[in-house]
């Protein structure tokens, strides 16, 4: 049947799941391509593979983490895989260094998978009074020398910034691969690429699509040779994205931008207005001065931001007062900010830290925010009328 092109300016969901081949030559022709493992292929041959729908998404990913190639895999721990999988090689894996404040769901993945599954050497970076020092960081990689070294710009719940491009030139002299997660700074804040790093990771469930309503994830890269094994894994794996999870965060990435830049700003102005607050103990965000890593967030991030999440620590005579602190907020807000394990959202949201972390951080009154893009003024009242409730 001869069809008649359409008039639009999309690229559709394109759901096959198995393209057509014509016949038996352009059969063969397209699977002796498909080893090449090329970004687009010449002709689509399955889903799992690569998706035209798919390849559209990426691509607006490319420009915001100007770089040539980006691979969209079904959730952030997908993409995480996928990017250290390429730099796994059998019995003769050399060692790798994991910074120590990164995600959690990351953590149990190097210990169920990468130490206890596949028998990975990994060791670990800790972070001494909130910073990672670099003069320790030199002696740990000249002690390992290991072949991947894994960071987040930001973590969590601390909001440590990490000095990447000092990480980055020193990971040059040993010849380490350098894999940056930077869902909690987005390109907005930072290109962990333009300086030097060899494979960037987002959880898209976060920021990108921003609207807490798609699983998805994203590594992206400059260099081919890493872009054709990384397609070869999530083929071979089967962590490809979904095309219709794809065409909606195609359509929610052109918000991007505009989101994060608000979220960004309503989080400073917040922060402002709840730092003194007498129900406050302590708000830990980058752009405040006393925090440990201020001065990292400032040559880091340039004066676009810093960041859109912040850890507030409640006040009371006693652990259990300011746990006691800690719940009344909550209730006080909660029927605009809600209890949601996630980050990125359009509202703004939060997690009690103990309840996730236990005792890891020991200041019991603690809850982590992520500060959405609603309208900064109705924020504001929300939050200080649920601070001055509970003075
Ligand atoms: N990286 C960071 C920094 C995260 O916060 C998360 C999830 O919270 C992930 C990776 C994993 O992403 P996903 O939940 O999309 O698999």
């Amino acid at each position: 049947m001869k069809r008649r092109p359409v008039n639009s300016s999309r690229t559709p969901v394109y759901r096959d799941a198995g393209f057509e081949l014509y016949d038996a030559d352009t059969t063969k022709g397209a699977f002796a391509g498909e080893t090449e493992n090329e970004r687009i292929p010449d002709l689509y041959i399955y889903s799992r593979y690569r998706n035209p729908t798919v390849v559209d998404a990426e691509e607006e990913i490319m420009k915001l983490e100007a770089c040539n190639w980006a691979l969209l895999t079904q959730s952030g721990m997908s993409a995480i895989d996928t990017a250290v999988s390429v730099f796994q090689n059998g019995e003769s894996t050399g060692p790798w260094l994991f910074f120590s404040e990164i995600y959690g769901g990351t953590i149990s993945y190097i210990e169920s998978v990468l130490k206890k599954r596949r028998g990975v050497k990994v060791y670990s970076f800790n972070p001494v009074n909130e910073r990672y020092d670099p003069a320790e960081f030199e002696r740990i990689m000249d002690d390992i020398r290991p072949e991947v070294i894994y960071v987040e710009v930001i973590s969590n719940p601390m909001l440590i910034i990490t000095d990447l491009e000092n990480v980055i030139k020193i990971a040059g002299i040993y010849g380490s691969k350098v894999i940056v997660d930077n869902t909690f700074a987005t390109p907005v804040l930072c290109k962990p690429l333009k300086a030097g790093a060899h494979i960037v990771v987002h959880s898209a469930t976060k920021y990108f699509s921003g609207h807490g309503n798609i699983t998805a994830g994203v590594l992206c890269g400059n260099d081919r040779a890493i872009m054709k094994s990384a397609i070869e894994y999530r083929k071979f794996v089967g962590h490809m994205i979904s095309p219709d999870d794809a065409y909606r965060l195609n359509t929610q990435l052109q918000t991007f931008d505009l989101r994060f830049r608000k979220q960004c700003s309503n989080a400073e102005r917040l922060v402002d207005i709840v730092k003194d607050h007498p129900s406050i103990r302590k708000v830990w965000y980058p752009g405040l001065k006393g925090h440990a890593t201020h001065d990292e967030a400032v040559r880091l991030f340039g004066g676009r931001g810093f960041g859109a999440m912040v850890t507030i620590d409640f006040d009371g005579g006693s652990d259990n007062e300011r746990k006691i602190s800690r719940d009344n907020f909550i209730a006080a807000v909660s029927e605009k900010i809600k209890i949601i394990p996630s980050l990125g959202d359009p509202k703004t949201i939060l997690m009690p830290v103990e309840s996730v972390w236990g005792a890891k951080y020991p200041e019991p009154g603690m809850i982590r925010v992520s500060v959405g893009f609603e309208e900064y003024a109705e924020l504001e009242k929300t939050v200080m009328e649920a601070l001055d409730k509970i003075k």
